[in-house]
């Protein structure tokens, strides 16, 4: 069957994130990481593109998800889902705004929403501002993050400097009255001209009446959490086939690396959990670039990967402030993400099979660096954080890579307990 639901992710977590959620479903999902280089000859029902485009260059975020569009588009896709952060991560020139009006003009339709509100991790939108748990986002530890530090927190004020066309607010007023009045107040806005439509959620079945009332717009945008009614609502109608089993997922040695390169808070809290009792070694981008990663390996080197070794770049923002001060806001991201890459091929070179990596950023250089272009979805271990099954280098891997702030402060012994010994 060819492709129905074509979703491209602005980074690796998210998309891993997203394929999870998606694939809660029972439907089996396919991951792609980063643009794919055969013509889509073997596309699933539900395809899901991991690019590396939330902190780059506007119009390369364009070209890149132009280049995924046409792939999903050639592989049959019927509708189109734009999947970004559910902390909005962005920047007054976008890029999350100017994706969103270039796939429209690409899919000919003239709007869309945007939906980040992922509940059962504490987004939710209210009267169009982003609350993390209790906190706005502006007074969220987001203010502080190392790329796109998040100062506002209304949507539609975010959204207005990215965008050419009006944004408008579907509240949690209409929401809360389900389908029907979604779509009335979404034609409503469509009428007078708004192209952008933020929606408030504030619990899951505010996605789920969203989501009912908008399966058949041709674009969706927003966090992992909206997509996730979308396969049940379109199997429902026949759109894409009765549900498969997912498979048994394979063996993997329990050799395994634990690699964390986000800076937010709720990882710091993991690294200082996980380092009270596994073996730890910390880089730091100004140490990096004196003297590259030499020490590192050298410690990487004597371990025994069966106790499950961290690597961590993870500082505080008095630590992250003073690396950007000297090195510069992205070389000193570069740094750190070059260094994971490498270490990542190193550890895999020395039997490491089980990887679990924290940061966006950082797993999309390491997935890039092991040459991982495919993964299976397998179980999650955190909302919107699933294992994957791939191959690198001819080798069987498990691999979870985890966005920043997600999963419990014990995620990384939560994530190696369950694939067990
Ligand atoms: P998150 O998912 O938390 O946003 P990311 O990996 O996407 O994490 O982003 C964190 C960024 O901060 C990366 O570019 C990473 O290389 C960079 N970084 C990590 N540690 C440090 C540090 N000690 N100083 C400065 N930048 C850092």
């Amino acid at each position: 069957m060819a492709t129905f639901l074509g979703c491209i992710a602005d980074d690796f977590t998210g998309a891993t994130d997203l394929a999870g959620l998606l694939a809660r479903s029972g439907f089996p999902v396919s991951l792609r990481i980063g643009l794919p280089t055969a013509p889509p000859s073997d596309g699933q029902a539900i395809e899901v593109i991991a690019l590396k485009c939330r902190s780059i260059p506007v119009s390369d975020a364009i070209r890149d998800v132009m280049a995924a569009y046409d792939w999903l588009r050639d592989a049959g896709a019927q509708r189109y889902f734009w999947k970004y952060c559910s902390t909005f991560d962005s920047t007054e020139h976008g890029n999350i705004g100017p994706v969103s009006e270039a796939l429209m003009t690409a899919i000919g339709t003239d709007h869309t929403i945007y939906c980040p509100a992922f509940p059962e991790n504490g987004r939710s939108i209210y009267m169009g501002n982003l609350f993390v748990g209790d906190q706005l986002l502006s007074e969220s530890p987001m203010k502080d993050h190392p790329l796109n530090p998040m100062r506002d927190s209304n949507l539609m004020r975010l959204l207005d400097p990215q965008t050419t066309r009006k944004t408008g607010l579907v509240n949690r007023l209409s929401v809360a009255q389900g389908k029907q009045a979604i779509t009335k107040s979404i034609e409503k806005l469509r009428l007078s001209g708004v192209a952008h439509i933020v929606t408030d959620a504030v619990a899951n079945d505010d996605l789920y009446a969203i989501a009912d009332a908008c399966q058949d717009m041709p674009l969706l945008t927003g966090g992992s959490a909206i997509a996730m009614p979308l396969p049940d609502l379109y199997a429902a109608r026949g759109l894409i086939d009765p549900k498969e089993k997912l498979e048994n997922r394979p063996q993997i040695a329990p050799h395994a690396i634990v690699l964390s390169g986000s800076c937010s808070a709720m990882t710091r809290a993991q690294v200082a959990a996980y380092s009270a009792n596994h073996p730890s070694y910390r880089i730091s981008p100004i140490e990096l670039s004196q003297n590259g990663i030499a020490a590192a390996k050298t410690w990487l080197m004597q371990c025994d990967l069966t106790k499950a070794p961290l690597i961590y770049a993870t500082a505080e923002p008095q630590d992250v402030a003073q690396a950007q001060e000297l090195l510069g806001r992205d070389a000193a991201g570069h740094i750190v993400e070059q260094a994971m890459a490498q270490l990542a091929i190193l550890a895999r070179d020395a039997g490491a099979r089980r990887f679990v990596v924290a940061g966006g950023e950082t797993s999309g250089a390491v997935a890039t660096a092991l040459g991982v272009t495919q993964v299976d979805i397998g179980r999650e271990i955190a909302p919107g954080v699933p294992w994957t099954y791939c191959t690198s280098d001819g080798k069987a891997l498990a691999l979870t890579l985890k966005s920043g702030n997600f999963g419990r402060e014990t995620f990384f012994s939560d994530a190696l307990d369950m694939l067990g010994a």
